[in-house]
């Protein structure tokens, strides 16, 4: 998983510094370099990992420590905060009445997470209804509608209906009594011209809060390609990382966030229903670092 491969190298690269005689360019060149080893294992791009490792070394080099604050503790700091301006805060999430509209490639985990969103906001309190508009995938209407069966969400699908965005919209009007709507979208095996333009249709039917891009944990570096692509079409307000259980480290997820401009959501840490957790930052770097 992302936290503890990435960690435990981090963790060996921080120790260095905890253990090193003085705090100098030697010494936070060589840490500065086990970082990057360790980023770059972990699938993050590497243009980021060169910027996040000349922030560091600029200002570990440049700064001086504010009072009270030994030349080591700031260096710490300084690997702290310029891990938390990648990472980035988590996509704010109002527990209010909403339109969540979710994308991506197949494979990637969208149904699964539609149907974990789903219950997300019923333990929440609120009323969840999901509008199955994938119509390429066989089998995903029967997906989702079992899903939802067992969970107690209202589902809306027309299973012999190939037109995804008629379906949104009888969906819409269908659903309107329900707090928080979410449609599933179809996804592809790569990015495709009619996906983008089915999305980007589907976009246009109503003002939706939310547009999650669901992202693998282990799609690499074809990530910020993927994320670019669906942010110009719908407007990507948040990510989620799907299969962190998994051994994929996460790091090209991550660099899409960064490339896009967005930020994490949810990550996915499981196949059941009661596997999804908000993506908490603080907790991520803290256990990166800890
Ligand atoms: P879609 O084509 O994007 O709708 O993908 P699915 O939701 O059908 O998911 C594809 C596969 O990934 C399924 O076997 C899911 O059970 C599995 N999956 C989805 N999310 C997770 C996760 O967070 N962890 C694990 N281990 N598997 C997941």
């Amino acid at each position: 998983m992302v936290l503890d491969n990435l960690g435990s190298s981090l963790k060996s690269a921080i120790q260095k510094l905890a253990n090193a005689g003085k705090i100098d360019k030697e010494i936070i060149d060589d840490v500065v370099k086990d970082i990057q080893r360790a980023l770059i294992q972990a699938d993050v791009n590497v243009k980021l990992v060169m910027k996040l490792s000349n922030r560091i070394k600029e200002r570990a080099l440049t700064e001086a420590p504010p009072a009270g604050m030994d030349s080591r503790e700031h260096v710490l700091r300084i690997v702290y905060t310029e891990l938390v301006n990648i990472i980035g805060k988590a996509t704010p999430i109002a527990l209010e009445p909403q339109t969540i509209m979710m994308v991506g490639l197949q494979g990637s985990g969208k149904t699964t997470t539609t149907a974990k969103l789903a219950r997300f906001f019923s333990r929440k309190g609120l009323k969840p209804a999901v509008i199955c508009a994938d119509t390429y995938r066989p089998g995903a209407y029967d997906q989702l509608s079992q899903l939802c069966e067992k969970l107690g969400v209202m589902f809306y699908g027309e299973r012999d209906n190939k037109d995804a965005v008629a379906i949104v919209r009888n969906g819409l009007k269908e659903t309107q009594k329900y707090d928080v709507r979410i449609v599933d979208t179809a996804g592809r095996h790569a990015l495709e011209t009619e996906l983008i333009k089915e999305m980007k249709d589907i976009w246009g039917l109503t003002n939706f809060t939310h547009r999650f891009l669901v992202l693998d944990a282990a799609i690499g570096q074809q990530a910020s390609e993927q994320a670019k692509a669906f942010n110009d079409a719908v407007g990507i307000t948040g990510v989620v990382i799907t299969k962190l259980d998994g051994t994929a480290k996460g790091g090209g997820a991550l660099s899409a966030v960064s490339d896009t401009n967005t930020s994490i959501a949810f990550i996915g840490v499981g196949e059941t229903p009661d596997d999804l957790e908000r993506f908490d930052p603080d907790g991520f770097i803290s256990r990166l670092l800890g």
